[in-house]
Order: C-alpha cells, then sequence, then structure tokens
C-alpha cells in the first residue's frame, strides 16, 4: 500500500510541475449563464449548453414525470430488462430529427463511440481518423484491434494519401471470410477549435475509395441546417453518411450519445456494441430529459434558440481583435500557447467573475494550450459585451494565428 501510494504521489507531483495537474470544482447551482462555483457567482462562458436547455421547465417535467412513473432506476441493460418505454421514445424522437430510419441511444456520447466504432472495425480494418477527433474515438478507434492511420486535421490530401494506400493494403489481405474495410472517422464541428470539417469533400472521397465514413455531430446537434439536425443536413449529406453520431448533453440538454442510420446499422449495433450490451440503461430521466430536448429543438423555439445563439457569436466574434467574420461555431478558442500562461488568464478571469476554461493537454497539444469560450442562446448581449471587456482589459481578444498546434 505505501509504495502504491508513494509512486501515485510522485506521479501527480509531476502533473502539477507541468501545469497539467487537474481538480473539481463544486458547482453549486443549475447549469445557466450563471453558475455558483464554490459559494461564489460566476458568468459562465464553460459549458456545452449551447441552447440553453438544461435546465429548461420542458426537459425538468419530462425527467420529473418519467421518474413518477418508471421510477428512478432502469433496473438492467437495454437487452436483459431495462430497455423501458423512455429509451424507445427517445430513439423515435431521434430517428425522425435526424431523418434517418433509425436511431440508438447509449449512456454516454464516449460509449456511443466506443461501442459504435468497435462493432464495425476489428482487427482486419482500417480505422482512419482526423487528427483533432474527440478521446473517445481514438480511444474506440484503439480498441477496435484494427490498423488505425491519423490524417493531418482537415487535411484531404492526406487523407487521399492514406485511402489510397489503404486500397493497395487491403486488395492484399481481403482473403478470408468477410472483406476488410476502411471506416473514415471525423467530427462535423471541432470541439476544441470550433472549425469545421470539409465533410462534402470527405464524402466524395470515401465514395471514391468505398470507404465507410462516421460523422461525430456532438457540437453542430441543433445547431445547423434547416431542421437543426446538424452540419451534415446543412450540407445535404444525410444519405450519404453511414453512421451519424451525437452526443444529447451539449445543445440537446441531457445526457446520452446516440447513433443514427439505417435500420440495419442499429441492429447490428445493439448485437454487437459491447457498451450498449454490456452496461444498465440510462435512467427514464435522463431519456424522457433528452426526449423533451430533441422535441423542443425540431420546435419554433428551437429555432429561436439558435437564432439567439448565432446573434451571441456574431456580437463576441465581431469585438475580437482582428474582428472574427462568418465565424459558424459556438465555440471561439483564444489560443494563448503556453499551458501555465492559459492557466493564469483563466484564473484572472475568474477573479473577474468570469468562468471561462483553460483547455491544455492532453485535450489538445502540448503548447496550444488555450481558453474556449463556449457561448449559449441563454446569454444575453450584454453577458457578451462584459466577457469582451474583460477580454480587452487583459490583452487576450486577439485571436492568435494557430501556429502553435
Ligand atoms: C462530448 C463529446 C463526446 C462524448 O460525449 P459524452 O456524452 O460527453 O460522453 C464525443 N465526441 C465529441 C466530439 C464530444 O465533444
Amino acid at each position: 500500500m505505501k509504495i502504491f501510494e508513494e509512486e501515485l504521489q510522485a506521479r501527480l507531483a509531476s502533473l502539477r510541475e507541468q501545469q497539467l495537474y487537474r481538480e473539481l470544482r463544486i458547482v453549486d447551482s443549475a447549469q445557466g449563464p450563471h453558475i455558483r462555483v464554490a459559494g461564489k457567482s460566476f458568468l459562465n462562458f464553460s459549458s456545452n449548453d449551447y441552447l440553453g436547455l438544461a435546465n429548461e421547465p420542458a426537459l425538468k417535467a419530462a425527467a420529473c414525470a418519467a421518474v413518477e412513473r418508471y421510477g428512478a432506476g432502469a433496473g438492467a441493460s437495454r437487452l436483459i430488462c431495462g430497455s423501458l418505454a423512455p429509451h424507445h421514445e427517445l430513439e423515435n424522437a431521434l430517428a425522425e430529427f435526424k431523418g434517418t430510419e433509425a436511431a440508438l441511444s447509449f449512456s454516454t456520447g464516449y460509449a456511443a463511440s466506443l461501442g459504435t466504432i468497435a462493432a464495425l472495425a476489428g482487427k482486419d480494418d482500417v480505422v482512419v481518423i482526423d487528427k483533432l477527433v474527440h478521446a473517445s474515438i481514438v480511444d474506440a478507434a484503439r480498441l477496435s484491434g484494427a490498423k488505425l492511420r491519423i490524417f493531418a486535421h482537415n487535411d484531404l490530401a492526406d487523407l487521399e494519401h492514406i485511402l489510397k494506400w489503404a486500397d493497395t493494403r487491403l486488395d492484399k489481405t481481403g482473403s478470408a471470410g468477410s472483406r476488410p474495410h476502411v471506416l473514415v472517422i471525423t467530427e462535423s464541428v471541432f470541439s476544441m477549435d470550433g472549425d469545421h470539417a470539409p465533410l462534402r469533400e470527405v464524402v466524395e472521397l470515401k465514395e471514391r475509395f468505398g470507404a465507410w465514413l462516421m460523422v461525430d455531430e456532438a457540437h453542430a446537434t441543433g445547431l445547423y441546417g434547416t431542421n437543426r439536425r446538424g452540419l451534415v443536413e446543412a450540407l445535404g449529406l444525410g444519405g450519404r453518411i453511414e453512421v451519424q453520431m451525437g452526443t444529447l448533453g451539449k445543445a440537446l440538454g441531457a445526457c446520452g450519445g446516440y447513433i443514427c442510420g439505417t435500420r440495419t446499422l442499429i441492429d447490428w449495433l445493439v448485437n454487437q456494441a459491447r457498451s450498449f450490451i454490456f452496461s444498465t440503461a440510462p435512467v427514464p430521466a435522463a431519456a424522457a430529459a433528452a426526449t423533451a430536448g430533441v422535441r423542443l429543438v425540431m420546435s419554433p423555439l428551437g429555432e429561436a434558440r439558435r437564432s439567439g445563439l448565432w446573434q451571441r457569436v456574431s456580437e463576441l466574434t465581431s469585438g475580437l481583435t482582428p474582428a472574427l467574420s462568418g465565424w459558424q461555431s459556438a465555440i471561439v478558442p483564444l489560443i494563448v500557447g503556453d499551458e501555465s500562461k492559459a492557466l493564469e488568464a483563466a484564473a484572472t478571469l475568474r477573479e473577474g467573475g468570469l468562468f471561462v476554461p483553460a483547455i491544455r493537454y492532453p485535450t489538445v497539444a502540448r503548447g496550444s494550450a488555450r481558453l474556449r469560450v463556449t457561448l449559449s442562446a441563454a446569454h444575453t448581449s450584454s453577458e457578451v459585451m462584459q466577457l469582451l471587456a474583460a477580454l480587452k482589459r487583459l490583452n487576450l481578444d486577439r485571436r492568435e494565428v494557430e501556429s502553435h498546434a
């Protein structure tokens, strides 16, 4: 025991030295533009609650009603006796929202990545991912046992190069039983940079090489396209992408992950996705809140929230130096570079009552630490102006060119 403790303490000390130590802060309020942390109130620019639904009355009421009718716990995994009506209602709502044949919900987005990717790719296959995809996708790709190839962020020439390589490789190994496949995975809107993937071109490439494509819309669901389905809808690509993934815990205001696609894909995942099969179903309250979130996003109120969010985004980005015009993301990264400088900037903002997280390695590359500002439809104009004023006072309103990464 003693050696175990000493070893872990030494490892923690090393994290502290590198400015990479992390700790939890107790938030003693509901999510929203104002949160109370350790007894103090802050203006919050750190959550992914882009449409302000996390504390929305309709979602809370749905969760309460589900508890009253179905109880607090789910009892078992979905395939045993935990596949409660609220889970099915959620999946029907998701398929209708996204315009797909079927949908499957998972307890988290992390579990959706893990289960889906490992169910679709195995040791004879190749998984090709963008350099900046979420950790859940990287972990899943490793877990799958497939050969993993990483293309430079949004670099189509690099992706094409890898697909060409995979093509020749698969021809050689395509011998026994099932044919090996290439699965390309990217996000539509990147979580730490807020930029968009060139999805049209990625789709064209994967079609040219006969590869499969999975797109993670965690930061796009609810925000883009006529029906607010995501960037895939905005670009008219819905019918050409094999696997559409997203989370229920960001703009949709609840918690969980989902996969949308054909009935066949969903049937395969029910049979093969281990994070789905070997895990207790989400509690009824979570499923019901997510369904209410989906319904709200589909409604005229969802459209009003979205347009409010884009107004806030334009207010913030036009006040940066130089102004960022046409920025199409609720995520606005202010690259600081150095880890300790980013921590210092976040601490100074906190002293002034503003909660903006410093994002460091391993979430982003070493030396590309940043303040990650996220906006919500629940912010007011004057709150955005308060943030801008504080950034200007600290000389943080300058968007560094992202040459650190
Ligand atoms: C948040 C996120 C996930 C994980 O979803 P959780 O529901 O938080 O587990 C997956 N992919 C991306 C891009 C994310 O931002």
